[in-house]
């Protein structure tokens, strides 16, 4: 079976013998995907005059109902996905629902701020701003939708979240999308799109689906168009050097990969609540997706006097955690998510092992129910880096799998200058009873994250978690994660906006602003 694409308003097949995708368990092909011979400047173009006036059309509300209605097909078809998610990623269902659900969730929270926005066509800024002594001459910050199309290249590792979070905020703002997801696993964003598509939830140009390369995507874009990217640190610096985003002005938001850092506080003994949560914290973001989020900690940083007691808890927490097929129900971490991605974890391991000592994760590995010879899985690997300073593979190399590595640190500020040394991250957390020592971890490392969550007794059973993407947060991080922001609530609009400072006579912008929703972006 060939995946369709889905551009100019039509299903339409790509040429030649397409990219295989498999079932990473199985090694089954499931199906294959290709762009080849597609009119990709043509389907920018319909989207563009077809799909960004009907958008455009719309009020925020009404634009907040059409992401209703699409979160509403894919609950009614949601059995449908937890099997492609499944079946091509190799995903439990505890997996796949932070996928699935991540972007039900998602889209109705957009769909909720549409509604609050109401029934208008822009938005602005509040407030004047008097620039002479005659009051009658103000200015005021509107900001009205991009003329264009976002263009949203996705990673393998979230098809259905890493594509609907996106498209809800892109929608609401009234600017359609071209999705261009990860090849390896296009299933389920394909059978996503195909629902939506034939429940006709959408405008005709608000949505299409590219499945394959992104051949000469890129090539087409123009100066009102986004492009959004998320995946590897190193595709990112290829696109941001690619011809068509030097020579042309494009918005281009990048999302990349990132050595998170959680961090127990120097006052966490191995009684206290919060090194409970920060062993049981550190054990799921290793082995949640196998390890494959972007979000996931790579680094835990740990008093030096505290090392050997985390080592041991999450040396037996770990060996709880059965790694094998998902279709038994005792499983809890699946395999990665091919061939290609397991060769890459494994010679990942290798870089770290010439720095760190393997903790957990060098025995013999058996996965239950599959054969090690066509299945993707990794061993659960803990690592331990007793000279952190010293060492750079560490803080470089992003192991894409269910790897991490503990390191000790001798005083706060040394915690802080060790989370930074990732070169920019999406996000840290911190486990600490004492206040002081989290209001300083907070500005420590305030710089170099994009978010930081802190997290002691009181908070433990409430907390969201390290790794989960909140739509209210803003989600993007400096350097090396990419510089990008998305998310972020209202926030995530501006991405998608033109803003524009109006100046004039008092009771002209007045009448503007009241046809606008307050936000502050
Ligand atoms: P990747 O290899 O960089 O690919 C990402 C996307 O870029 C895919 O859709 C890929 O298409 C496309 N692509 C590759 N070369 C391209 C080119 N020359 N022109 C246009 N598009 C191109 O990343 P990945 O392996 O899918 O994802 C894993 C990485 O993503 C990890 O490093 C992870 O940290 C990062 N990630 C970051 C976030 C975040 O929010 N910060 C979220 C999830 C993942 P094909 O699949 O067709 O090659």
């Amino acid at each position: 079976m060939k995946l369709g694409n889905y551009i100019s308003g039509a299903w339409v097949d790509g040429g030649g013998e397409g990219a295989a995708l498999v079932d990473p368990v199985l090694g089954d092909e499931l199906a294959r995907a290709s762009s080849q011979g597609l009119d990709l400047e043509g389907a920018l173009d319909h989207a563009r005059k077809v799909g960004g006036p009907a958008l455009r059309k719309l009020t925020y509300a009404e634009r907040g109902a059409l992401l209703k209605s699409v979160a509403d097909t894919l609950t009614e078809n949601r059995d449908a996905y937890y099997a492609a998610a499944l079946a091509n990623s190799g995903n439990t269902k505890a997996d796949a629902a932070v996928d699935i659900e991540g972007a039900i969730f998602t889209l109705g929270y957009y769909a909720g701020l549409g509604a609050k926005l109401g029934d208008v066509r822009a938005l602005h800024g509040g407030g004047f701003d008097r620039l002479a002594k005659d009051k009658a001459f103000q200015a005021v910050h509107i900001a009205v939708p991009i003329e264009g199309v976002a263009v949203h290249i996705n990673a393998f590792n979230f098809p259905s979240w890493g594509m609907w979070e996106k498209a809800a905020v892109t929608l609401l703002s009234g600017v359609p999308v071209l999705v261009k997801p990860a090849t390896a696993t296009a299933l389920l964003a394909h059978d996503m799109v195909r629902h939506v598509v034939a429940a006709g939830v959408l405008p005709e140009g608000a949505l299409s689906l590219v499945c394959g390369g992104a051949r000469d995507l890129l090539a087409h874009v123009t100066s009102q168009d986004v492009v959004t990217f998320t995946g590897s640190a190193d595709t990112a610096n290829q696109l941001r050097n690619t011809p068509a985003l030097l020579n042309q002005p494009v918005r281009f938001n990048v999302e990349a990969d990132s050595l998170n850092t959680s961090i127990l506080g120097p006052d966490a003994g191995p009684d206290s609540a919060e090194f409970q949560l920060f062993v049981k914290e550190v054990g799921r973001e290793m082995t949640g997706k196998a390890g494959q989020k972007c979000t996931a900690i790579r680094r835990a940083l740990v008093p030096a006097q505290f090392l050997d007691d985390v080592a041991g808890a999450l040396q037996a927490r770990l060996a709880k955690v059965l790694v094998g097929n998902p279709r038994n129900a005792d499983v809890r971490m699946g395999p990665v998510v091919n061939r290609t991605q397991q060769a890459a974890v494994l010679q990942g391991i290798e870089a770290l092992k010439k720095e760190a000592a393997v903790v957990v994760g060098d025995g013999p590995f058996e996965p239950a129910d599959a054969d090690p010879a066509v299945a993707a899985f990794v061993p659960i690997t803990l690592l331990r880096c007793d000279s952190p300073d010293s060492a750079s593979a560490v803080h470089q190399v992003e192991v894409f799998g269910p790897v991490c590595t503990l390191m000790p640190y001798e005083s706060p500020a040394k915690a802080f200058a060790l989370a930074g040394r990732g070169g920019g991250s999406l996000v840290a957390s911190v486990f600490t009873g004492d206040d002081a020592f989290a209001a300083d971890a907070a500005m420590g490392l305030a710089a170099t994250h994009g978010r930081v969550l802190i997290v002691d007794e009181t908070v433990g059973a409430a907390s969201t978690g390290h790794g989960n993407v909140m739509p209210m947060l803003v989600h993007g991080g400096p350097g090396r994660a990419g510089g990008g922001e998305e998310l972020g609530g209202l926030r995530g609009l501006r991405l998608y906006h033109q803003r524009v400072a109006v100046q004039g006579r008092l009771d002209r912008l007045e009448a503007l602003t009241n046809a606008a929703a307050e936000v502050s972006f």
